[in-house]
């Protein structure tokens, strides 16, 4: 019996996924269409076909990670793979052993797949060029987070049925996301009107992102916007050398509430957006900065936990699509 929810071919042409422009439309289609299908099997608790039986997963993070790194490993479990987390802090990599000799020793272990969170944003491409196994980005620097802007859409599809047409705004900490890059990359492909929003120093430098409009006021960023984004302030990669770097140092509790009364998402902020306007962020919060509590916590209109729960089938989908590619 196929368990393909639309054909009996898995075409996935991508053999990585590093970005998400390393995915076809036809490869985002068909993973987010794998996401649902494993999502109903999460919500009725029965147990997902042991696709990757015999598989070996193995995940290296070199950057702190919950719910990426706990998603990988539960999406590995539930398709039957044997799943490894390296234990980065207590690995021979505190022994002087580079990034790239750690991979390629947990590759020889006949690894299939490779999970890597890492600061630096080439790492993966060099390990995609050495390594036997299939390498998947679990988040790179400031650059990429691919499988976070597919469960980010999985969940904008469950709620809004399509992400065409919708107006997102992705606000706060522009220039030191990851998220917000793939983010922007992703939606924007599947028929979203995508803007930014934040003070100019945390936008990207302005060659980047040229055909995503900015806002540096949540008046304007908001306005006429299904869904508004937040982002955490992403302090650990501040470089010390620019101006946010210098607002690093100076974030202190009044610098917080500052940022919060210009910036922050509110039950009275988001007024500015749609009547119904939904909120999201990919965690974890500063909450008091970026979000408030109370509207993070807002069961009709925060989508935050549902995000949470799309990591799982997300993750079980881009596994199986990329691991049992032509079967
Ligand atoms: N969890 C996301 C990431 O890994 C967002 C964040 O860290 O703020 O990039």
């Amino acid at each position: 019996m196929s368990i393909r929810p639309t054909g009996p071919d898995n075409a996935m042409a991508a053999k990585r996924l590093i970005s998400v422009d390393d995915l076809t439309d036809a490869d985002i289609d068909y993973i987010l269409d794998l996401t649902e299908h494993y999502a109903g099997y999460l919500r009725r608790s029965d147990p997902a076909p042991k696709r990757l039986a015999g598989k070996t997963q193995v995940n290296l993070f070199f950057e702190d990670s919950t719910r990426t790194n706990l998603s990988f490993e539960l999406a590995g479990k539930k398709l039957g793979a044997d799943v490894i987390n390296v234990p980065v802090a207590a690995s021979s990599v505190h022994k002087g052993e580079s990034q790239v000799d750690t991979a390629k020793t947990m590759a020889a272990m006949a690894a299939d797949v490779m999970v890597v969170r890492a600061k630096e944003d080439a790492l993966h491409y060099k390990l995609d060029d050495i390594l036997p196994c299939a390498v998947v980005n679990g988040g790179a620097g400031k650059k990429e987070h691919p499988t976070q802007a597919l469960l980010d859409a999985a969940a904008i599809r469950s709620e809004f049925g399509s992400l065409n047409g919708l107006v997102i705004a992705i606000c706060g900490d522009i220039r030191h996301s990851r998220v917000a890059g793939s983010d922007a990359r992703l939606f924007k492909r599947l028929g979203a009107d995508v803007r930014f929003v934040g003070p100019a120093h945390l936008m990207p430098d302005s060659d980047q992102f040229t055909d995503v409009p900015r806002a540096d006021s949540l008046k304007d960023g908001l306005d006429g916007a299904d869904i508004a984004m937040g982002l955490r302030v992403q302090f650990e990669r501040f470089p010390s050398d620019d101006d946010a770097g210098s607002m690093a140092a100076r974030f202190d509790e009044d610098q917080r509430r500052d940022y919060f009364e210009t910036f922050g998402l509110s039950h009275q902020t988001i007024k500015l957006a749609k009547p119904g306007a939904r909120i999201m962020h990919p965690g974890p919060m500063n909450r008091g900065v970026e979000i408030d509590g109370a509207l993070a916590d807002d069961k009709e209109l925060s989508l935050i936990l549902r995000q949470v729960f799309y990591g799982v089938p997300t993750r079980m989908a881009c596994l199986d699509a990329l691991l049992t590619r032509g079967e």
